[in-house]
């Protein structure tokens, strides 16, 4: 790829610069001379990162007050929120957007995720929701690519070992056949009746005796799926995408999940839009009495809202230090639980450059594990091949490098590094016509399914302290989902109003 470092940054500075509110470069008219336009978005920290180190002191005494007040505008508060209508609650969120993690932007007209992209509606609760909802996503046609030595397989994973996409491996058949082997033996284990036994053990332990490159896939699916590698996954966790990850049927809007949060929101009635408060972060919930009163800085200013009960809807690494008496096991257990970093790459295209599959995984690829053509729920038959088309590139990041991402340049320099990757050594004939690209960095976005997360810690972290009720995706499921967050969040509502 022709676009050194240093000019790769300048245009990622520069874009950011003049940003959209959303930090990302204005789209340009046709193809840019030199190197593609950038953006370098990130989540609001400031706040958090006051509140981890025990700066927030000053609680003004409450302004307001309300019944219900619910922390965090993701797919869970949403979800609490809708819960909610007709009642007097308030919802406050630190981004200037609803969302979370499920969170969508534009280039060219075109919509592209910066996080969350696809769901299953087969079961039936999450179903009867989203017609609630009057949300359709279409069905994602086929399944995934994966990419071995050069070699790009389509549909490469199927839970039936006699699958014929492992007999496309470019290597020995023995190691086509312990790919199949390690689905028939795995499938021996009780995933119901030992799930507390397996849930405790990594999944790495799982590998041994068969060829390295069966665990290897699994290294690059779980970071991007559950945010660890096989040896900090749950055997429990890994067999269950091992043994039942084809047959789902998965849905989407073109642009991914964060298209959900946003026609979701986009259909609440005007008159309930005014309980949406952005750009609101909290840094203190306090009992006083049978209230609770909950302080948040908006537009520079503390202030503070009573109320009747409190929905946590955002993470428990934030929500052990908002909330001070938290027993201390339970905030012991709070503080085990792990979160991965992310990097989500949106390179965007002046024409189709990929039309295999649905989500790709570059198995050997050193600075992303994945990527997803934005636009092929609607486009996965092939389309007009001279439209635009953005590809959403995943980099999840092991949590020692958390830090990184605090440094611009640390993180500007990784982006050029998987431009080239992806641009240069995977797909040279890319380069010619990248137009733009958009990064978004999270430092904690994704829990990880680490061993013991699921029946150790979960069940200890989510124990409601009445008035104050836990949700979020952290909360409950093995793996972190976003329809599992939006039912556990609605029970956690329809708790909150029960008190009040
Ligand atoms: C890269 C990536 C890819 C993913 N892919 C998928 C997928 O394909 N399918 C799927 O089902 N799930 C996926 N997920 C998971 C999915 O995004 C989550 O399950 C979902 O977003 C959870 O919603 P939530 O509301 O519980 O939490 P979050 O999305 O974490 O939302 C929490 C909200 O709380 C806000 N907040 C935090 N602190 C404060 C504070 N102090 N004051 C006010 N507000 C605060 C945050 O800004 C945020 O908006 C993915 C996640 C990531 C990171």
């Amino acid at each position: 790829m022709d676009i050194s470092r240093r000019s790769f940054i300048k245009w990622v500075i520069a874009g950011a610069a003049s940003a959209s509110p959303f930090g990302c470069a204005p789209a340009g008219k046709g193809k840019p001379a030199g190197p593609p336009a950038a953006g370098l978005a990130s989540e609001t920290k400031q706040v958090c990162h006051d509140v981890r180190d025990g700066l927030m002191k000053a609680f003004p005494p409450p302004s307001q007050s309300v019944d219900v007040v619910i922390l965090g505008g993701g797919p869970s508060g949403l979800a609490a929120a809708e819960r909610c209508f007709g009642t007097d609650f308030l919802l406050l969120e630190k981004e200037p957007h609803m969302g979370g993690n499920a969170w969508s932007e534009s280039w060219n007209g075109l919509d592209y995720c910066t996080g969350s992209a696809w769901l299953s509606l087969e079961n039936d609760e999450v179903k009867a929701l989203f017609k609630r909802w009057n949300l359709e996503p279409p069905v994602i046609k086929g399944n995934d690519s994966a990419h071995w030595d050069g070699k790009w397989i389509k549909d490469f994973w199927n839970s039936d070992p006699d699958y014929p996409s492992y007999a496309q491996l470019p290597y020995p058949k023995s190691v086509s056949d312990d790919f199949r082997r390690f689905i028939r033996e795995t499938a021996k284990l009780d995933r119901v009746k030992d799930a507390n036994t397996l849930d405790n053990v990594a999944f790495s332990e799982l590998f041994a005796g068969y060829d390295p490159r069966v665990k290897q896939y699994w290294d690059y699916f779980g970071p991007s799926n559950w945010g660890a590698k096989t040896h900090d996954t749950s055997a429990l966790v890994g067999l269950r995408a091992v043994h039942e990850w084809a047959p789902c049927e998965r849905r989407t809007f073109e642009g991914g999940l964060g298209m959900v949060a946003r026609r979701l929101f986009a259909g609440f009635p005007e008159s309930q839009k005014k309980r949406f408060i952005t750009g609101a972060a909290a840094f203190g919930v306090r009992r006083d009495g049978k209230r609770v009163n909950v302080s948040f800085m908006k537009d520079g200013r503390p202030e503070t809202v009573s109320a009747k009960a409190v929905v946590f809807c955002v993470p428990k690494f934030i929500a052990r230090h908002l909330l001070t008496d938290i027993p201390e096991n339970q905030a012991a257990a709070m503080a085990k639980m792990r979160y991965a970093p992310y990097l989500v790459y949106n390179f965007c295209f002046d024409k189709v450059v990929w039309n295999l599959n649905y989500d790709n995984w570059a198995i050997g690829a050193k600075h992303f594990t994945d990527f997803i053509p934005a636009d092929w729920v609607t486009h996965g038959d092939g389309g007009d091949l001279g439209r635009k088309q953005i590809i959403t590139v995943y980099a999840p990041k092991p949590e020692a490098a958390r830090a990184d991402l605090l440094d611009d340049e640390e993180v500007l320099g990784e982006a050029h590094a998987t431009a080239n990757e992806l641009c240069g050594e995977f797909f040279p004939s890319w380069t010619d016509h990248l137009s733009e690209v958009r990064v978004y960095r999270r430092g904690h976005p994704m829990p990880m399914s680490a061993p013991g997360s699921f029946t150790r810690l979960q069940p200890v972290t989510q124990r409601d302290l009445p008035p104050i009720y836990f949700s979020h995706t952290d909360n409950s499921g093995a793996v972190s989902d976003m329809y599992e967050a939006a039912l556990g969040a609605i029970k956690a509502a329809a708790k909150a109003l029960r008190h009040v």
